[in-house]
């Protein structure tokens, strides 16, 4: 067989190709190649080379979420209840700042103090879940316009806390 005689790939017998796996030496074609830092591979192999990253990455979210949905349970009990207790617009506003920042501070340690657009998502999904939680507890005014200024704040300060 010559260096130019053309392969024939594996995964799809009707493409003919010249290049093989780096790693296993399977005849690999346009379609099924895997261009890595370490070369082109084949997709057996590649998943050995991405799935180390890509799992270390969604464990820190997943993490990050779990943390965000406790945050949203306590915060939203909370936050209702002191809106029981202290039926103040600036008790709200105040509340839902130093909630957000907490809240946001929170979920982006327990990333390791990790930044990212998935990591906004989740500290300002958990305000919007306490805000929800806190709504049932205090149903009062839940939806005037201060309380909808409140969640704003909240989900804000949360958000830049991460950024
Ligand atoms: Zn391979
Ligand atoms: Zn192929």
């Amino acid at each position: 067989m010559s260096a130019s005689e053309s392969l024939v790939c594996r995964r799809h017998p009707a493409e003919r190709t010249y290049i093989r796996c780096g790693k296993c030496e399977e005849p690999v074609c346009p379609r099924c190649m895997v261009h890595t830092p370490v070369g082109v591979r084949c997709p057996n192999c590649v998943t050995y080379v991405k799935d180390p990253i890509y799992d270390v990455r969604t464990t820190v979210i997943l993490k990050a979420a779990l943390v965000g949905a406790g945050l949203a349970l306590l915060g939203g009990v909370a936050w209702g209840l002191i809106q029981l207790l202290l039926p103040f617009l600036f008790v709200r506003l105040l509340l839902a700042g130093v909630l957000g920042y907490a809240m946001g501070t929170v979920v982006g340690a327990s990333a390791n103090r990790k930044r990212g657009a998935a990591l906004q998502a989740i500290a300002g999904g958990s305000v919007l879940g306490a805000f929800l939680l806190a709504a049932f507890v205090a149903p009062f005014a839940a939806f005037s316009v201060y309380n909808l200024l409140a969640l704003i704040i909240g989900v804000v300060t949360a958000v830049s806390a991460v950024r």
